[in-house]
């Protein structure tokens, strides 16, 4: 597997390969690509952001407090899509405890309605 290391600006061209059972990872140029290498091949994830509808017609941008497998983004669009908040947000609110049960909840990263 071809990928890129994202964990700073120099974005590392990484390949990823699986050996004798073990994940081995170079184009690494320090020990986070490896890092992130093994687990973008063993199991990737990814914070998501997205904009939440209101009962009041506006939105609100949130995003998950911690990374969700690649493999839920789509049942966590999903439910972002049919979810519409009530009230006053402010920054930082939790909007929705684990609603794809994988441990993130999801926070407001804007004011609205304030
Ligand atoms: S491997 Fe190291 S130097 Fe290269 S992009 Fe990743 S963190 Fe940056």
């Amino acid at each position: 597997m071809d990928t890129t290391c994202i964990m700073c600006p120099m974005g590392c061209a990484l390949t990823v390969t699986e050996q004798d059972g073990k994940v081995v990872v170079t184009g690494n140029t320090c020990p986070r690509g490896e890092k992130y290498g093994v687990a973008e091949y063993s199991h990737p994830e990814r914070v998501v952001t997205t904009l939440l509808k209101t009962t009041r017609g506006g939105v609100v941008s949130v995003k998950t407090d911690r990374p969700i497998p690649k493999d839920k983004i789509g049942d966590f669009l999903a439910w972002a899509a049919a979810f519409r908040v009530e009230g006053v947000v402010v920054t930082g609110d939790v909007i929705a405890e684990d609603p794809v049960s994988c441990g993130a909840r999801v926070v407001a990263t804007a004011d609205y309605g304030v």
